[in-house]
């Protein structure tokens, strides 16, 4: 091969940062399909969902190409050749009969046809046909991840390299797969697809590690072991870069080490604002073992403990002791600091969970269906089970109990008589809980923030979810990045939510916080701080940032000049507002 060509991608800035390293293109040697065996009356329709995944990338192919437009010829050219390879009868025919004989998952048939292929081209010296494995890999494993669904994704397996030093390239990145990069320290990711509040995103962030999500065909262009630079602020990523642009981005990235190191004298001071105004900085968290990263930054709580991020890519039900085990464990980690644990929120972008039964009835439209406090009312044992873990657990300390997704009145008092009925079954059976837990609910519905009155008149706290309440808003998919351009926060209608819920609030002295991810977003900060909140929750790694520009803001200025901001309705005034008070 030649020389290598530098080029740079434009993508969504998702979390900031940069890294410089060599692109693993995720799955290409990390790709980890289950081996299932199956009964002989379940082959055929083995075979049916074989064919069905096939015909499905296929069409895919052809859609891609008829949308293609001006895109370079070379993009059409690998979607044909791709095609070719999957309609050839090696990966067409062979896996079927291996099916059949096997009594084996179709993943796990082609993923056999695959390896025995691609070990016949690895023998051949011609590099350009060694590198057609390459090919064959990439469409096998576009039809394994139709066939997987969202889940059963890739398990990571460490190469060689510095982990700091690689940069996973992947097409699509599932909640779970960067639930597994927790344990790894990788430089950065990034991903075809993927919108700014996506769950994938907010790990993201939470990590601290650097992603551009939305690329498009990053996935396609980018080839194993390139350099690349990722600017996860500006959201480029530019690959084989020279010398020169390399000099300069290793100088930038050993400037924002320092700037960051600089934070870290923040933790033990207070969040109070230049007019003595204190203001809570609590953390999210997804597992017990972020914990000790929401202790590092200083948070003074877990303002929410997403639970159903524990559950991850298990296919079975935990139990009440399991869950226990997990909630106390945070409890006990946060050193009598609060912890809100929030009732699963299931049945979302977060990946199918449990068992086939639950799966099954998340139906096509996801966000609007069975989802968080539907599924967990609809689920009465499950819930049950949850509830009777969160009260054991809230005994060992001071535990908020979070209710996700709440529209109804009746959910509430559904959800209510079932914590009741959980706290008698408890008693009933002598097991310590906590009599007094608060109950809380998330405003992330528009119907919730217009109709606060029936929150505030039911709940002692309430927990603002601005990622979905930005999505039901403006009716934008918050993990599609074809509209990722239309996501505002500072769209008027959800600014007017927003004083809403935060005023109403305040007026029936109830708690209210934030924590969606505009909590963690330092230039929503004075703005939030200026409708009046005093509580913020986010990933721990954005706390000291956001501690920085509550130091050096003053409520009594904000307050004002906020009012001012929200009798705006055209966006370019109100930026032009929101810019005068960053600048304040
Ligand atoms: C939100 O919607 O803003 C929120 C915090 O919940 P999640 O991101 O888990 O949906
Ligand atoms: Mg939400």
């Amino acid at each position: 091969m030649g020389f290598a060509v530098s080029y740079t991608l434009h993508g969504l800035s998702v979390s900031g940062g940069i890294a410089i390293g060599e692109a693993c293109l995720l799955s290409q040697a990390t790709l980890e399909v289950a081996h299932r065996k199956l009964a002989p009356r379940q082959l055929e329709k083995e075979v049916a969902r074989f064919e069905a995944a096939m015909a499905a990338v296929r069409g895919e192919y052809e859609s891609l190409k008829k949308g293609m437009g001006g895109a370079p010829s070379e993009f059409g050219a690998f979607i044909d050749l791709h095609s070719m390879i999957l309609s050839d009868p090696e990966l067409a025919e062979a896996p079927k009969v291996l099916i059949r004989e096997k009594r084996c998952n179709a993943e796990w048939a082609l993923l056999q046809q695959m390896e025995h292929l691609v070990g016949q081209f690895d023998k051949i010296d011609d590099l350009y046909l060694r590198e057609r494995a390459y090919d064959i890999r990439q469409a096998v494993e576009r039809v394994i991840k139709e066939l997987s669904g969202h889940d059963g994704r890739a398990a990571l397996k460490a190469r060689g390299q510095r982990e700091e030093h690689q940069i996973i390239v992947a097409h699509d990145l599932s909640p779970a797969d960067v639930m597994a990069f927790k344990e790894h320290r990788f430089g950065a990711f990034i991903t075809d697809v993927g919108g700014f509040t996506s769950h994938t995103a907010i790990l993201a962030r939470g990590l601290r590690i650097p992603a551009v999500l939305g690329l498009h065909h990053a996935r396609q262009l980018i080839r194993d072991k390139e350099k690349l630079i990722v600017d996860g602020t500006r959201g480029v990523v530019i690959v084989n870069p020279d010398q020169h642009v390399l000099e300069e981005y290793e100088l930038r990235k050993s400037q924002i080490e320092i700037e960051r190191s600089k934070l870290k004298r923040l933790k033990d001071s207070r969040a109070r604002t230049l007019d003595r105004v204190d203001v809570e900085l609590l953390a999210n968290i997804e597992m017990p073992s972020d914990v000790p990263a929401a202790l590092e930054a200083g948070a003074e709580g877990v303002g929410l403990f997403r639970t159903e991020f524990l559950f991850l890519g298990r296919s079975d039900m935990p139990c009440e002791d399991e869950q226990f085990e997990a909630y106390r464990k945070v409890v006990r980690g946060m050193e009598g600091r609060t912890v809100t644990i929030r009732t699963f929120d299931l049945g979302n972008d977060k990946g199918p969970y449990f068992d086939e039964v639950l799966a099954d009835r998340v139906k096509t439209n996801p966000a609007l269906g069975l989802r968080a406090i539907r599924l967990s009312l609809s689920e009465p044992a499950m819930f049950q089970t949850q509830l009777r873990a969160i009260l054991r657990a809230a005994h060992y300390g001071k535990v908020k109990l979070l209710v996700p997704m709440l529209a109804h009145a009746h959910e509430i008092d559904q959800t209510l008589a079932a914590v009741e009925q959980a706290k008698l079954s408890l008693r009933n059976e002598r097991i310590p809980y906590d009599e007094d837990i608060r109950v809380g609910g998330m405003i992330e519905i528009p119907a919730a923030a217009l109709a606060v009155g029936m929150f505030l008149r039911r709940l002692k706290f309430l927990s603002i979810g601005t990622n979905d309440l930005i999505q039901y808003t403006l009716a934008i998919d918050r993990s599609d990045e074809q509209v990722a351009h239309l996501y505002d926060p500072l769209h008027p209608a959800v600014l007017m939510l927003l004083a809403h819920t935060i005023t109403s609030a305040d007026k029936a002295g109830c708690p209210v916080s934030v924590c969606g991810e505009m909590a963690g977003d330092v230039t929503m900060t004075r703005l939030l701080l200026g409708m009046g909140l005093r509580q913020f929750s986010m990933q721990p790694g954005q706390l000291l940032e956001i501690k920085q520009r509550i130091l050096t803001s003053d409520t009594s200025e904000l307050a004002p000049a906020v009012r001012r901001l929200l009798r705006c309705e055209e966006p370019a005034k109100i930026r032009e507002q929101l810019d005068k008070l960053n600048a304040m």
